[in-house]
């Protein structure tokens, strides 16, 4: 296998005293590229200092989290734009709209969306995508920047039937996480996931959280590592009535094109 993990936070500090270790099990796993998770003002510039010091391998993201909408000043907005001038930033985002946890007021988090939308629009790069209870805003928010914003995942899909019809419809990306393997909460999407088209299937762990309850044996520290991508993998292959093969191919071969990846040297 080769995959590419679209949505890993390995800036997270839960990482600082063994990233190279989590990431050479990522590979050992099949794990080959990575797109770094930018979710905050903090977080975003260490995304990328982290992608150019593998270049090739690690990209990252820019944006803003909903969860820290009030952060989103003039200043801020300004400090994203400079980080999307550096090529190894590949999409917008993570940014988007959370009425579940509610963190920032929703004034601020529309604000805060509307903003990482216009830079989607002048950047043409890629929206990398949170929603989570927020559905009919979000939809509405998008429409307003129709025609004008380049491709969309919605990364991490926990939603409805519906929903993930409103995303198709729309000829967008799924993101699916190790959400997958919680009987609790994730058990609707293994039916779902039969209905999204291989060339918008994207995989990712979000790591280190969403740990897929699915593992045997458990970490005790209950992070969640990228090498454990694989897992998800096979149980969506499972879920999709595919090989194993063929759904890491095809998502990768999704990831690529999605975030215009430069061709992969031979190795
Ligand atoms: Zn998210």
């Amino acid at each position: 296998m080769q995959l590419i993990d679209i949505g890993l936070n390995l800036g997270h500090d839960s990482f600082d005293r063994d990233r190279d270790a989590v990431w050479q099990r990522a590979e050992a796993a099949g794990v080959r590229r990575a797109i770094l998770t930018g979710a905050s003002r903090e977080h975003s510039p260490k995304a990328l200092e982290l992608a150019r010091a593998r270049p090739g391998t690690w990209f990252a993201t820019a944006g803003v989290h909903p969860h820290h909408a009030t952060e989103y000043t003039d200043e801020c907005d300004a400090e994203m734009r400079a980080l999307h001038a550096h090529p190894e930033v590949v999409a917008v985002g993570e940014c988007g709209l959370d009425y579940f946890r509610d963190f920032s007021p929703r004034p601020a988090q529309r604000k805060a969306f509307e903003r990482q939308l216009q830079i989607a629009v002048d950047t043409q790069k890629p929206l990398f995508l949170h929603q989570r209870d927020a559905h009919a805003d979000f939809m509405a928010m998008l429409k307003n920047f129709d025609g004008r914003i380049g491709p969309v995942v919605v990364h991490c899909f926990t939603g409805t039937r519906e929903e993930l019809f409103d995303y198709l419809d729309q000829d967008w990306h799924i993101g699916i996480t190790g959400w997958l393997c919680d009987e609790r909460r994730g058990e609707h999407l293994r039916e779902l996931a039969k209905s999204i088209p291989a060339q918008r299937l994207m995989v990712e762990t979000d790591a280190p959280y969403l740990l897929p309850r699915t593992l045997k044996p458990m970490p005790k520290d209950r992070r969640n590592e990228p090498m454990h991508l694989a897992h998800i993998v096979e149980e969506l292959a499972r879920d999709r009535g595919e090989d194993v093969a063929r759904t890491a191919a095809n998502s990768t071969a999704a990831a690529e094109a999605f975030f215009r990846l430069p061709a992969r040297a031979a190795s």
